[in-house]
């Protein structure tokens, strides 16, 4: 019998639940039916996800971060159907096949002081690379990191992790130690110990959405230089107009030795990563031909990676994504911030272009401040997730908690989004505070549904 997706897929249709439960990640439909989030989607355009119904969501989540260009781009999508269609020898291995040149030149034009650039296809990976990199070119064993980091799980990325919960369980790691954000001092303190390969750092964090602060950067790599160690800028979140700039590092006056990206370069698509790094950082690696392959990976530089990376590239530039993140991002965190002074449950609005977080913090009022504490007896975060449960139950918004046990939501939308998805966010936020801050059905509603749901699982 021939292979036929479109009969598969109708066929089995509404059985995603049930399989994953079965073969998969078994905690994952029961987090989803926790928080009331599972729905299946059938179709997806630009900001915009549709359910079986025809019910419009709207995307404040973008697959993680990966939509920069929305969902289903025509142009990438050409793209790929395009590269298919050409019948390429992708991956003899042995040749040096013309789209990773491509997509390295058009890369390394926007990161001065960048030389090469090694392909891969994760967030997880690129940093794995760097971290490689790092240790490799200055022979010394240990990479600092940031509290609240987060680059990736696999074994290198979680050494860099800033959080115990994804630690826990996988220990011992390679040897790290973790640097305060902004703290000066703590970094020289690490460095005075000779063993420093480099700091990594998130320019703006995923995890909270907190920010190095202005001059940190460029401090930093002041004193990494100085005792031979490199500055790691991880743009796998931040990077390609997400914060207003094409990389969030260049809010700062600074260039790094080593950035790493993904998520949006993919277009949605087909997953990709990349390290790029100074040209004597790779001449380290690569140092000789009996070296040509000491750190590789079998399904990097794939045309159909290397095609949506250029088509994706092409598209933020040509749509202006950047300069419309950093528009749009400062409308919307405008209108959040002005929140805060009329909602006492609202502590912080904060972030760069559209990656925005928005801190809840413990109300003054005696009324508001038992619910409060009730659901953070439960479990501390309840209220951050309580709120974007609401925004997806009555308004068709989905977003995220930033982290485990944080009262921080993140905002990551596609890079397309304009004044009516600031509107819609606005309002819908603005209803749920209203609610919240009256003491009525919402907070204790859905503190009562969430811990009978943990009780019951
Ligand atoms: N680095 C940062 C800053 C990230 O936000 C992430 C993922 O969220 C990663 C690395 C890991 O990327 P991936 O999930 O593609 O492995």
């Amino acid at each position: 019998m021939t292979f036929d997706l479109p009969s598969l897929l109708a066929a089995r249709s509404g059985q995603g639940y049930e399989l994953t439960g079965r073969y998969l990640n078994p905690q994952l439909p029961r987090m989803l039916h926790a928080i009331g989030f599972d729905h299946a989607y059938e179709r997806a355009e630009g900001a915009y996800l549709y359910d079986s119904h025809g019910n419009r969501y709207a995307d404040f989540l973008a697959g993680f971060g990966v939509f920069a260009a929305g969902r289903n781009h025509p142009v990438i999508r050409q793209a790929l159907h395009d590269v298919l269609d050409a019948e390429l020898a992708d991956w003899v291995q042995f040749d040096t096949p013309l789209l990773p040149g491509l997509l390295a030149e058009r890369l390394l034009a926007r990161a001065p002081g960048m030389d090469r650039v090694y392909f891969c296809n994760s967030g997880t990976e690129a940093v794995e690379a760097a971290l490689k990199f790092a240790r490799c070119a200055t022979g010394r064993q240990r990479v600092l990191y940031c509290d609240h980091a987060f680059h990736g799980l696999t074994t290198g990325s979680l050494s860099v992790n800033g959080s115990a919960e994804f630690r826990k369980g996988f220990n011992p790691l390679l040897p790290d130690a973790c640097v305060p954000l902004g703290d000066l001092d703590a970094l020289e303190r690490e460095l005075r110990r000779g063993d420093v390969a480099g700091l990594i750092v998130e320019p703006v964090q995923g995890k909270g959405v907190h920010l190095a602060p202005p001059g940190f950067l460029a401090a930093a790599a002041g004193l990494l230089h100085a005792r031979g160690a490199l500055l790691i800028c991880d743009e796998v979140q931040s990077g390609f107009g997400r914060t207003g700039k094409f990389f969030a590092y260049q809010h700062d006056d600074v260039e790094p030795d080593i950035i790493t990206v993904a998520k949006a370069l993919s277009g949605g698509f087909v997953p990709v990563g990349a390290t790029m790094a100074r040209g004597w950082i790779f001449d380290k690696v690569y140092s000789s031909i009996d070296r040509v392959l000491v750190h590789d990976s079998t399904f990097g530089s794939g045309a159909a990676a290397m095609s949506a990376g250029l088509a994706t590239l092409s598209v933020i530039e040509e749509e202006g994504l950047v300069e419309n993140a950093a528009r749009t991002g400062e409308a919307l965190r405008g209108a959040l911030q002005e929140m805060a002074d009329r909602y006492e449950l609202l502590g912080e609005v904060r972030g760069r272009g559209l990656m925005i977080g928005i801190e809840f913090t413990k109300p003054k009022s005696l009324k508001l401040r038992t619910s409060w504490n009730m659901l953070q007896a439960a479990r501390r975060g309840l209220f951050a997730q309580m709120v974007v449960v609401a925004l997806f139950q009555r308004h068709r918004i989905l977003t995220q908690v930033s982290g485990d046990f944080v009262e921080i939501i993140k905002l990551i939308p596609p890079l397309t989004i304009g004044d009516t998805e600031v509107k819609l966010f606005g309002e819908a936020f603005a209803e749920i505070m209203d609610d919240a801050s009256r003491g009525s059905g919402l907070m204790r509603d859905f503190g009562r549904t969430l811990v009978k749901q943990a009780i019951r699982s």
